[in-house]
């Protein structure tokens, strides 16, 4: 291997989120170290990935198939659409293993000072599925931000219009589990405040 492919495999990996040039160089030296047990088999890993990932034609999800195997769930319920921003949500609310319905994955948030709009954001094909009869319930699950809360209104505003018949519930927040009060911040604390319930 020439520096300049080293080079060129720093360079591609500083580009993944969380690793940048020093952390990529480190990466890149210990996989050179491990030719046959790390390097090979990572290369033939992404090769494979890349060639039989791809998204959900229905939600949006990443899957060896198309539609996803979530969608194709007969033991989930497909009354129930859960929204989130980003396939890692739809990731961390299925560890919970918490929730047995479909899910939506808008990809990303609007935002006026990125310009993204809502046809950049799988919005439509939302109404379109909240529209096409047997969905029920319109779970929004986007982000606590200032971006997720301006995308869970817009799109609330939007299904209350073109498809009346449907509910449309939002996630609470709160004080998380296992928290005390004194470390959260006052966001929090004004949210599980205003979200109260009878016990
Ligand atoms: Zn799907």
């Amino acid at each position: 291997m020439t520096p300049s492919e080293i080079d060129r495999l720093i360079t591609l990996l500083a580009k993944l989120p969380g690793l940048g040039p020093r952390s990529a160089r480190r990466a890149v030296l210990h996989l050179i170290k491990k030719p046959d047990s790390l390097m090979a088999p990572l290369a033939r890993a992404l090769d494979a990935a890349a060639a039989a990932i791809r998204p959900c034609g229905i939600c949006g999800n990443l899957d060896t198939r198309d539609p996803c195997s979530i969608c194709t769930d007969g033991r989930r319920d497909g009354a129930q659409i859960c929204v989130v921003e980003d396939v890692a949500d739809l990731w961390a609310l299925e560890r919970t293993a918490s929730f047995k319905g479909h899910y939506h994955v808008l990809g990303g948030t609007l935002s006026a000072l990125d310009g993204v709009t809502p046809e950049d954001l799988r919005i439509p094909a939302l109404v379109a599925r909240a529209q096409s009869g047997g969905v029920t319930e319109v779970i929004l699950a986007t982000g606590a931000t200032v971006d997720g809360q301006t995308t869970a209104h817009y799109v609330a505003d939007r299904l209350s219009q073109q498809a009346p018949g449907v509910t449309v519930s939002g996630l609470a927040h709160g004080v998380p589990v296992g928290g005390e009060l004194d470390y959260l911040d006052d966001g929090t604390i004004n949210a599980a405040m205003k979200a109260r319930r009878p016990l």
